[in-house]
């Protein structure tokens, strides 16, 4: 189970897109709240000098603390758009791997299809 925390009111959840149930705010209705959102999970990788590690939840935890003290988070917007710019990629190719998939059992069922027919065939003798 993963950890997270509520970019608007620091409150704990369980999944980084899943709605606060402290304050109802609903990440996945938009972009910029659902890259906050990731960033403020252990799913999230930072990229450092020495390599990436997930946040920990101690960080996590410090960060939540500060959010429901009131002070507000102040995000590197790059990290921001270079997130929202995956998830566009990602949504972009969706599409297009599910025709793959579709194509494949297509393809698949065929052989399957034949088999199935020689074994029915070869049974009834
Ligand atoms: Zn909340």
């Amino acid at each position: 189970m993963s950890f997270a925390i509520c970019i608007a009111c620091g409150r704990e959840k369980s999944e980084p897109f899943a709605p606060c149930t402290f304050c109802g705010l609903c990440p996945e209705s938009d972009n910029v709240a659902m890259a906050k959102s990731l960033m403020f999970s252990d799913q999230f990788l930072v990229l450092r000098d020495c390599g990436e590690y997930h946040v920990s939840r101690a960080e996590l935890e410090r960060i939540a603390e500060r959010i429901r003290n009131g002070q507000p988070h102040v995000f590197d917007d790059r990290v921001i758009s270079d997130l929202i710019w995956q998830k566009v990629q990602l949504d972009r190719d969706k599409p297009r791997f599910a025709s793959g998939m579709l194509q494949l059992a297509l393809w698949l069922f065929v052989p399957v299809a034949v088999v199935w027919l020689l074994v029915f065939l070869v049974e009834s003798l």
